[in-house]
């Protein structure tokens, strides 16, 4: 069997729905598991409600009209007003409503989850349509009663036992009847309530899947031919790889490479399922395949950015040296405030480190640290990781910036930089 996952650029309107089903037609014949994310920006836009229903600001509704509207502006070219569809979104919509009549919840992490999962749902709803629209038979799962998480909201924590117990108890005999249809990103917790696994986590959906079914391959389809060395909205003259090994893959999904999941890989490799990444409007090309022993052809360095971060400089209050009990108080500072540390360096009077910055969580972090430690920062950075670099690619992309921390390896370089 084969787990196709389908991302929001390939399904952000009409024509990539349209394409979605060609693809899979031409795996006829296979039994398919299909995750597919939020439509376009969806998950944006809805984030961006969560905020203002939380500030509790009037825009909360014209957000939400927009979201609506991109949506039912796109069944309208692929359906009948007749067909149900128009129903069952509406009806998956109204959970919205349902949430921002009540003043918040004092959890922002639990609102979020509420609020930003409705994206997959409907888009799963719509491409499950479409697909039996067209003659593909396909049958809509909600992935909640499927994937079992901890109540860590907008991070949950997988419970694996649960998770293929559940998967493999009802899957395989649905496969059978025809495609099955669910959406990435989400979980459920014991008490029946939503969580997301991070975002960008539909490919980790695919992969909990594949491990669980035991799956052939996972597909990934994108706007891209493949993993390239750098993103090309940033760079030019990419070049795509054939094959990398996992460690590689998982390697470069750590430092931030953004085509695939960071969790995403390790399930694979544990089961041995190679994953595949495919453009999704050359579906006949190879793309890039991750595999055990895949090979590393390193023609040019992997870039890597990860914008959005902020530089922390921590010093004792009371003037100490930095000292392994102020490093084990920092860590789990940063632990209760889910922060991401991507980088960090040590001075005797200062801790200086690289996380991504989540307005909510910085503040928390901040106010768990001023109690002993004076914090000064920068934000709205960029982390740039270099990959098997050479000196003349460094030269190159330190132009015209300002370092403000450089970490330097065998083979990976990294700074932070304005
Ligand atoms: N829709 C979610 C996001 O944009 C999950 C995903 O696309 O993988 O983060
Ligand atoms: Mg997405």
């Amino acid at each position: 069997m084969l787990v196709f996952k389908f991302g929001g650029a390939s399904v952000k309107d009409a024509d990539g729905i349209v394409n979605l089903a060609k693809v899979v037609k031409k795996y006829d014949g296979n039994q398919i598991l299909i995750v597919v994310s939020a439509m376009g920006k969806t998950t944006n836009a809805l984030e961006k409600l969560t905020k203002a229903y939380v500030d509790q600001d009037d825009e909360v509704h014209t957000i939400f009209d927009e979201i609506k509207k991109y949506h039912y502006d796109i069944i309208e070219q692929l359906f009948d007003h007749s067909d149900a569809i128009y129903n069952d979104v509406a009806n998956t919509f109204v959970e919205i409503d349902w949430v921002i009549e009540e003043e918040p919840h004092d959890d922002y992490d639990f609102i979020y989850d509420q609020i930003v999962s409705i994206g997959e749902l409907v888009s799963t709803r719509i491409v499950s349509a479409y697909l039996n629209k067209a003659g593909i038979k396909s049958q809509w799962i909600d992935v909640r009663g499927y994937i079992h998480t901890d109540n860590t909201y907008r991070e949950g924590i997988v419970q694996w036992d649960k998770t293929r117990a559940s998967i493999s108890a009802e899957i395989p005999s649905l496969l059978q009847k025809g495609i099955v249809i669910t959406q990435g990103f989400l979980g459920g917790t014991s008490e029946n309530f939503t969580t997301t696994l991070g975002r960008e986590g539909s490919d980790y959906t695919a992969s909990i899947f594949a491990s669980c079914l035991g799956a052939e391959s996972v597909t990934t389809w994108k706007d891209v031919p493949g993993v390239l060395n750098a993103d090309p909205k940033f760079f030019k003259d990419t070049i795509k790889f054939d094959e990398l090994s996992y460690s590689e893959a998982i390697e470069m999904t750590y430092y931030g490479a953004t085509v695939i999941h960071p969790k995403t890989i390790k399930p694979l490799q544990n089961a041995k399922i190679p994953l595949l990444v495919k453009p999704f409007t050359n579906p006949g090309e190879p793309g890039t395949i991750i595999k055990e022993n895949g090979r590393n052809e390193f023609l040019k360095p992997v870039i890597i950015l990860k914008q959005n971060q902020a530089l922390l400089s921590l010093s004792a209050k009371d003037y100490s040296f930095i000292s392994e009990n102020h490093l084990s108080d920092i860590f789990g500072m940063f632990a209760a405030s889910q922060a991401k540390v991507n980088m960090m360096q040590t001075s005797a009077l200062s801790f200086t480190v690289c996380i991504d910055f989540y307005e909510d969580r910085f503040k928390k972090l901040l106010k768990l640290l001023g109690q002993d430690f004076s914090v000064k920062y920068n934000d709205g950075l960029t982390l740039i990781t270099v990959r098997h670099y050479s000196t003349e690619s460094l030269n190159e992309l330190k132009t015209n910036k300002i370092i403000l921390m450089e970490q330097v390896s065998r083979n990976t370089i990294q700074m932070v930089v304005k």
